[in-house]
């Protein structure tokens, strides 16, 4: 039998409520697999402020260190929202992030066929869209140095930020865009401005070079602006992206976009080593929170995550990703993504109704 430590982090908002759902899909799949999960909760965001005065508690970060995988809910909510930028929910975030040293950032957008008429754009080009969008997170224009606004020798002031990448920062997240399309459809797009910025070519190079160590991936480069178009224009023609820090959080909102979904969008970070944060991209809900509306779905595809891509257990993986599409087959929705005709249910009851497929 395989164990397993899981961090729980449900945070705030509509968070505790899709959490539970994720915990009794994991204690399912894990007697069906024989897998052994033990789980440690922890607080962060609003909850540790209340609890411990601090966003992101001490004892939360190393409980974190010390697990194989950190499934996070949602943080924030309109209580803390005035309180100074040290002490907000979201610097618990970020903390983390610096905390586990995550810098690859995993967004998939992928239609659900039972979905397709909640994407803003016509069936023909979204139907069969998979595309994961590879982002580094920990580097490029919003870290490089020098940064602020300077006064010039005339008085006049001018803002500055720099984009910069280092070879081992592109390696690092390249090799994660090269493994990440080994595990897909082993096709590798990488995003750049090669034509007008220095370190754009250099990325692009070092990619090239790598590309050697990895012969069943199919590279290929697109400019960022071409790709942005591409991916509204045909984006059936993308497997993997791989970017950097702003392109990557431009273009994986649209990507997400494509979906239609928010509410039913995971996503991944990863770090060297160490255990990687998986979470739902929507934040946490205040105005449904504790309510029994939530839906719990996109918190259970980051638990599919999670064992794909930290755990290597990809059958159990597909096991929930079938699972989810079999549930909306079946024609239930909670709220957001409700239609005429469907099913209407609440968040535990759509857990539970997803518990049942995965136990046949
Ligand atoms: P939000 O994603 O929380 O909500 C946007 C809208 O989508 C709301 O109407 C909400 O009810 C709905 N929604 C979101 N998730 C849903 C779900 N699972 N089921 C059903 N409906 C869902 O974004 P927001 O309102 O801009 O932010 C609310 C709080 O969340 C803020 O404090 C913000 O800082 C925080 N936030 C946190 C994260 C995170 O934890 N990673 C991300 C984004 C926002």
């Amino acid at each position: 039998m395989m164990n397993y430590r899981i961090t729980l982090l449900p945070g705030d908002g509509i968070g505790p409520e899709i959490m539970a759902v994720a915990v009794d899909v994991l204690k399912v799949v894990g007697n069906q697999f024989n897998l052994n999960f033990e789980f440690q909760e922890a607080p962060i965001g609003g909850v540790a402020i209340d609890a411990t005065g601090k966003p992101l508690p001490t004892e939360t970060l190393e409980m974190c260190r010390n697990s194989n995988g950190v499934l996070l809910a949602a943080i924030g909510g309109y209580k803390w929202d005035n309180l100074p930028r040290h002490q907000r929910p979201e610097t618990g975030l970020l903390g983390l992030r610096a905390g586990l040293g995550l810098f690859a950032n995993l967004r998939p957008a992928k239609i659900l066929p039972q979905l397709i008429d909640a994407s803003t754009l016509k069936r023909e080009i979204v139907e069969e869209v998979d595309i994961m969008v590879v982002r580094e997170l920990t580097g490029g224009v919003y870290f490089g140095r020098p940064k602020g606004v300077f006064e010039t020798e005339t008085g006049e002031k001018r803002g500055v930020n720099t984009m910069a990448y280092s070879e081992s920062e592109i390696d690092r997240i390249a090799r994660v865009g090269f493994e990440t399309a080994q595990k897909r459809g082993g096709k590798l797009c990488s995003v750049d401005k090669a034509n007008v910025l220095e370190v754009s070519q250099f990325w692009r190079d070092r990619i090239t070079l790598l590309a050697q160590e990895y012969p069943d991936v199919e590279l290929s480069h697109l400019y960022v602006d071409n790709a942005a178009m591409q991916l509204v224009r045909w984006p059936k023609q993308f497997d993997t992206i791989v970017t950097g820090n702003l392109f990557g959080d431009i273009l994986s909102d649209a990507a997400a976009m494509l979906t239609g979904s928010i509410g039913m969008l995971p996503s991944a970070s990863l770090g060297a080593s160490g255990p990687g944060v998986f979470e739902p991209v929507h934040g946490s809900a205040p105005d449904i929170a504790g309510q029994d509306k939530a839906n719990p779905l996109a918190q259970v595809l980051s638990v599919a995550m999670m064992l794909r891509y930290a755990l290597e257990q990809p059958l159990v993986a597909d096991k929930i990703e079938k699972g989810v599409l079999e549930v909306l087959e079946q024609g239930y929705r909670t709220g957001d993504i409700m239609s005429e005709g469907m099913k209407l249910v609440g968040c535990q009851k759509m857990g539970e109704v997803l518990l049942e497929v995965l136990s046949l």
